[in-house]
């Protein structure tokens, strides 16, 4: 069992929609990115960058995993991902390379927004991954600038490039993660033009996703799974999934320092009742009167949406 230590790098485990029981790896501080997507759940970006740094130092995230794994169930996968995003964090390679050799059996996923992929030294630091997981949620330039609004030197065909040559260079599997906001990019031509670029990618899956948490600007609202099945049916591709719930793990590794996972799991993106109880494995009554315990912490906010009422805690 976790002893009492909030850890900063690392995460969970959740069970995350799409891997099971994971366990994350924070690489880059809130909010680094190279784009400033409308629909991000972390918040604005804050420092619009294409420059890979060391973010943070190899050693303190190397620290936190050999401590986790070692007082812990090995979850099903780690995750390398950020309050932004994880391929500038120059030390990339070197964690991935980390956790294949401390933990041979656990595979590494990478969640990316692959605007780095042109990027041969980011390409060859991904490499060592058993999965990534990048997204692409437009066909055009015109749309990209409107749902991801990129940082100035990122040039949209470079991007997409970056995407066809990983996914031909790749030895694991990549699963493309497309995000659908209505109003944005469900029109039929650009629905059109989106899968001729995925049969370019040709990924082993194409998820789809849409909105279920607040965003960073109003008036933003999920597609239905209505809405989903019929751009399923408009594509008809067949490697295509809605991403539903979350995947059951036969694994039972619920931390046990509730207050400190709820701390740890609000401060990276907004939450209800119910999605804490999903994470962490306890009842709704420990988690509201843990909840209600953290009202006094700076920066603790209650947002009203329409899937119910979201728990967060903002940077001050
Ligand atoms: S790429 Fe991810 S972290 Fe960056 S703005 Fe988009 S959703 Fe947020």
């Amino acid at each position: 069992m976790t002893k009492e230590r909030m850890y900063k790098y690392l995460f969970g485990p959740i069970p995350s929609r799409r891997l099971g029981m994971s366990l994350g790896v924070d690489l880059v501080p809130k909010k680094v990115c190279t784009i400033d997507c409308v629909y991000c759940e972390v918040g604005r970006t804050t420092q619009l960058s294409v420059q890979p740094k060391d973010y943070i130092a190899a050693d303190k995230i190397k620290e936190e995993l050999n401590h986790y794994l070692k007082h812990n169930q090995a979850p099903d996968y780690v995750t390398i991902t950020a309050s932004g995003e994880p391929s500038l964090n120059a030390n990339l390679e070197e964690i991935i390379a980390f956790v294949k050799q401390n933990e041979a059996n656990i595979p590494v996923c990478v969640i990316t927004n692959g605007t780095l992929l042109n990027d041969k030294k980011v390409r060859e630091a991904l490499s060592k991954s058993d999965l990534v997981l990048p997204s692409l949620d437009a066909a055009t330039e015109k749309v990209f600038r409107m749902i991801n609004r990129p940082h100035k030197e990122i040039n949209f065909e470079a991007y997409l490039q970056g995407l066809i040559d990983f996914s031909a260079e790749f030895k694991g599997d990549i699963w493309l993660e497309v995000f659908i906001l209505p109003g944005y990019n469900d029109h039929k031509e650009e629905l059109l033009a989106l899968r001729e670029i995925i049969q370019k990618i040709n990924p082993d899956i194409v998820q789809l996703n849409t909105l279920d948490r607040p965003g960073t600007i109003d008036n933003l609202r999920g597609a239905t799974q209505d809405e989903l099945q019929k751009i399923m049916d408009l594509w008809q591709l067949d490697n295509v999934r809605i991403i539903a719930k979350a995947k059951q793990s036969n694994k039972t590794i619920f931390r046990s320092d509730t207050k400190t996972a709820i701390k740890e799991t609000i401060s990276r993106r907004p939450c209800t009742l119910e999605d804490l109880v999903s994470i962490l494995g306890l009842c709704e009554e420990e988690i509201d009167r843990c909840l209600a315990s953290l009202a006094f912490v700076k920066g603790f906010e209650k947002v009203e949406q329409e899937r119910g009422v979201f728990y967060q805690i903002r940077e001050q």
